[in-house]
């Protein structure tokens, strides 16, 4: 079997190599990564593996490219998508096309010893080339060596790269830092509900139900007795809304300076055909007492972060034409109009529903 191995760096190739050898394959190794960035990174990575082919004794082909601008301009739009939608079929389809050109009898990568790649989908693009160019797609599950690659990788001494690759991977690696760092200066603080703020919480269910206010982010507060009721958020949503019930979480938003819950906001981390159009992604409230004040803004502000943490890059929200402060607290966070839809279930004053994306890659 003469078999085209993309690798993406030394570590990575440690274990898969071995295995490789083991089944009686000689892989030849092919570098091609213009995905890595900046250029010292790039170039720290390709020298490692050209090291370690020499302490190996495997052959190496380089195909060099270093693509900071192309790769830039081609995952801006989609940056959550990268990986699959370009990195993948960009180094895969490369490696295909020199492995029919050359004789090869298949093609695999790397990439599929490490657990912080989309495997299925990686597997996918695979198939889908290998269909395209024509040539065999030979894969390994190689992720059971993972951390034995790594740690003969460390005792030969090769350079252990941080993050993945691209300048993107780059700031994710800091991106619980950004984060915290965010929180740090902000005036309120979102954390999970526990029993610490039990009484806040029914005694904000009651100020709401006094105001005759709409309980927007509170999970089904209105309608639960006892905070233990309300908690169980998962098994209680799930059979209020059947097949509709989409994951979310909620946060209560916590003043630091008097640890005073001053409101509530929930993310849906998905959106099912009702909340495309009447709820969206996200949805929030203030106690009528600390309206005005900006924690509006600013709690949405702190949500898009998780949002950012959960992996997505633009969220959907919705207001009644008629709230004006809501409508400027989306805009205010980067929400971009995309149209106006009829208040079909009559939830909100005006009868039109106003529909804001926000972008928060
Ligand atoms: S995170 Fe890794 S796989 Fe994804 S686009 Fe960046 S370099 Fe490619």
């Amino acid at each position: 079997m003469k078999l085209l191995m993309h690798t993406c760096c030394a570590p990575c190739s440690v274990y898969c190599i071995e295995s490789l050898r083991n089944e009686g394959i000689e892989p030849i190794c092919y570098w091609y990564n213009p995905n890595i960035h900046p250029y010292i990174e790039y170039k720290t990575r390709r020298d490692t593996l050209v090291e370690y082919s020499k302490i190996a004794n495997f052959k190496l082909i380089i195909n060099e490219e270093y693509g900071l601008r192309k790769f830039c301009k081609n995952v801006i739009n989609d940056l959550g998508n990268r990986c699959v939608n370009y990195c993948y079929k960009l180094r895969l389809e490369a490696t295909a096309k020199y492995a029919k050109e050359n004789g090869f009898d298949g093609f695999t990568s790397t990439l599929f010893v490490s657990p912080y790649q989309k495997h299925e989908e990686l597997k996918r693009v695979c198939e889908e080339i290998a269909l395209k160019y024509g040539i065999k797609f030979i894969y390994r599950d190689f992720r059971v060596g993972f951390l034995e690659g790594q740690n003969k990788a460390r005792q030969l001494g090769l350079y252990m790269q941080k993050y993945c690759g691209c300048i993107f991977s780059e700031e994710d690696r800091y991106l619980n830092n950004i984060i915290k760092d965010s929180e740090k200066e902000s005036l309120i603080k979102l954390l999970k509900p526990s029993t610490m703020f039990k009484k806040q919480i029914m005694e904000y269910k009651r100020i709401f139900l006094e105001n005759n206010d709409s309980f927007d982010g509170c999970a089904g507060l209105e309608n639960c007795n006892t905070y233990e009721e309300w908690i169980n958020f998962e098994e209680r949503l799930l059979e209020k809304y059947g097949d509709n019930y989409v994951p979310s979480t909620v946060y209560l938003a916590i003043r630091k300076e008097d640890n005073k819950l001053i409101g509530m906001i929930d993310f849906r981390h998905e959106l099912t055909d009702f909340l495309l159009n009447y709820g969206g992604n996200i949805g929030y409230s203030v106690l009528p007492e600390e309206r005005q004040k900006g924690y509006a803004k600013e709690m949405l502000r702190l949500v898009l972060l998780k949002c950012k943490e959960y992996g997505k890059n633009k969220v959907l929200l919705t207001c009644d034409k008629e709230n004006i402060a809501s409508s400027k607290t989306i805009i205010a966070n980067g929400g971009i109009l995309e149209n106006e839809v009829k208040d079909v279930p009559k939830l909100g004053k005006s009868g039109l529903i106003q529909r804001y994306w926000i972008r928060i890659d």
